[in-house]
């Protein structure tokens, strides 16, 4: 069993309590991290504002072949920090590997903004005068993290906060903080300036509440609940900070009967259950035309149970464990109400047990049917490896109940008809929208949230705007 410490200002620094990291597979304890008090919380965030003046000036070459030497020593521990992931989040091995390779190509996607931040010249309106807009860092950024993606959404806060010149303090989610403390490890290898980059540890209620209270920070970037979201919106408002928040969704997955009905099952049950359903841009509700509901409802449950749950780090596994207990407390509690409210169990309903599951947090793939839009299975997010599947009448009310949401992050829509395609397109209120494929993201896309999914954004450049800001210039000069 390790003990973790803290990176704050290039060197690993304890304090007096600590907390066990448990593996949600087996619940022993792999670890334990600090939890930070008032000292540490200080540390990082004085020392993250000292070294960014630095930072902030080097050449955007020198800052992007950090990031690139990051990446390469990423690349290196590939297959010892796969494992710690899955280790630590419970997701499956293979899955762990694509978490690893998407993060690193964070690193090398904004490693090419290094002559790529650009300001504005603009004409004056008076004789002899320069105007010019600069784009300059925000000074130091706040990024606090959840336990889905610990080591990916590390990456892609890191790496658009130092292209653009600024320094970090990151909070990972105190389930699963080793991926970031592992990170961290290679940071000074990499090149990176003690301060430039700081990861500290400790429950969210009272040391991510610190960070967001602070008003060193210049911009707090957020991934999480919308609860936890709008919570630091309110704090940050004090200091009028500013926030990105990349926060919950419900994602329709509407399945029209025009469609290739194979690969919409397929991608559906994909969509539900990588990483134990606990994704943002889950499939979260599955909506299928009134035609084809009944063909697609008995294959897709097939396919359910086909579905190989077990140790995550066994080749083969599609399924692991929920990440905590109280998340599988959760996912039970949602399945239990929906059952009393109508809802049909088609598969799965209940914890797993058996030879292999006596500890840890695993629950059956599971889904539901016979339900209504107004139940809370329908309105709420899951967030694990369950699916209520409803039946529609015509394309209109397909995308009426898609909007039926305070959530607006990512939609999924199967058809192969151009019109409906294309109303689709102007019509559903998501951010996001997959359209005949499954999930995931490209770093160069822009992953943004509409309604209560969030404000601003990641990803691509306009991902990296808010890690910057403007200043305008007004210079007069004589002859
Ligand atoms: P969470 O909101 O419980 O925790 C996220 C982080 O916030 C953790 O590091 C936690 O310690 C911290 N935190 C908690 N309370 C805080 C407070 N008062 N002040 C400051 N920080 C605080 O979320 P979670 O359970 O870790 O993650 C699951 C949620 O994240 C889901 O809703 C999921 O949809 C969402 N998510 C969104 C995206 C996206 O890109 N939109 C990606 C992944 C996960």
């Amino acid at each position: 069993m390790t003990e973790y410490g803290m990176l704050i200002n290039g060197k690993w620094t304890t304090t007096r309590k600590s907390s066990p990291v448990l593996s949600p597979a087996t619940e022993e304890t792999i670890a334990t991290v600090p939890i930070a008090d008032d000292r540490t919380i200080n540390a990082a965030l004085e020392a993250a504002k000292k070294a960014q003046r630095d930072w902030g000036r080097r050449t955007g070459v020198e800052r992007g072949n950090v990031l690139r030497k990051w990446a390469d020593l990423v690349d290196q521990n590939r297959d010892r920090l796969a494992r710690l992931l899955s280790q630590e989040e419970g997701k499956p091995l293979s899955e762990a590997h694509g978490e690893l390779d998407l993060g690193n190509s964070w690193f090398r996607y904004y490693a090419e903004f290094d002559r790529r931040i650009e300001g504005e010249i603009l004409a004056a309106d008076k004789p002899n005068e320069q105007l010019w807009i600069f784009r300059q860092p925000v000074g130091v950024v706040v990024g606090i993290i959840p336990w889905n993606y610990p080591m990916g959404v590390a990456v892609r806060k890191i790496a658009p906060a130092l292209i653009a010149g600024n320094a970090i303090v990151l909070k990972p989610h105190e389930d699963t903080p080793l991926s970031a403390l592992e990170l961290g490890k290679l940071a000074n290898e990499a090149g990176v300036p003690p301060g430039v980059v700081n990861i500290i540890t400790g429950p969210g209620e009272t040391v991510g509440a610190a960070l967001v209270r602070s008003p060193i920070p210049g911009l707090i970037t957020f991934t999480g609940s919308v609860e936890t979201g709008k919570a630091i919106a309110r704090s940050a408002a004090d200091n009028v900070t500013l926030v990105s928040l990349e926060l919950g969704g419900k994602a329709p997955f509407i399945v029209m009967d025009d469609c290739n009905l194979e690969e919409a099952v397929k991608t559906a049950v994909f969509s539900r259950f990588m990483n134990c359903g606990q994704v943002c841009i889950c499939n979260e509700r599955t909506y299928v035309h009134k035609r084809v509901a009944k063909e697609f409802t008995e294959r897709f449950v097939a396919e359910v149970q086909k579905l190989k749950v077990g140790n995550p780090l066994q080749a083969g596994t599609q399924i692991g464990p929920k990440v905590n207990r109280q998340e599988l407390e959760k996912v039970e509690g949602y399945v239990q109400r929906a059952v009393k409210a109508g809802a049909k169990v088609a598969t799965g309903g209940q914890r797993k047990t058996g030879r292999g599951f006596s500890k840890g947090y695993w629950y059956e793939p599971t889904v539901l049917t016979d339900v209504r839009q107004d139940m809370e299975i329908m309105q709420k997010e899951i967030f694990g490896p369950v699916v209520p599947i409803m039946e529609f009448s015509d394309f209109e009310q397909g995308l009426s109940y898609a909007n039926d949401s305070r959530y607006g992050l990512a939609a999924y829509l199967f058809s192969n008809d151009v019109h409906r395609i294309m109303r689709a397109i102007r019509d559903l209120e998501f951010g996001e929208l997959y359209i005949n494929r499954g999930p995931g993201e490209s770093v160069h896309g822009f992953h943004s949230g509409w309604k209560q999914s969030g404000t601003n954004g990641d990803d691509g450049r306009h991902g990296l705007e808010h890690y910057l800001r403007k200043k305008t210039v007004y210079l007069r000069y004589q002859g």
